[in-house]
């Protein structure tokens, strides 16, 4: 084994190991992905529109009347 073999077989190591945490990380991106998606969902109290919006948000307006509504919590 020349130094050279031995660098040649840690990058090709390395270069395996990086697409399998890479392959890895996309799958469960993808699986993320394909669950149902973390937005809330509301519900309007007054014309009773269900709709979604970002996970992040609390109380949304209604799309349709534009009441503010809670988030349906499951
Ligand atoms: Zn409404």
């Amino acid at each position: 084994m020349t130094p050279d073999k031995i660098l040649f077989g840690y990058a090709v190591i390395l270069l395996l190991a990086i697409s399998i945490v890479a392959l890895y990380s996309e799958r469960r991106r993808r699986w993320f992905g394909s669950r149902p998606s973390d937005d809330h969902v509301f519900r309007c109290v007054k014309c009773a529109y269900v709709y979604t919006d970002d996970p992040d948000v609390d109380r949304s307006r209604c799309q349709q009347c534009g009441t503010s509504n809670e988030a349906i919590k499951f």
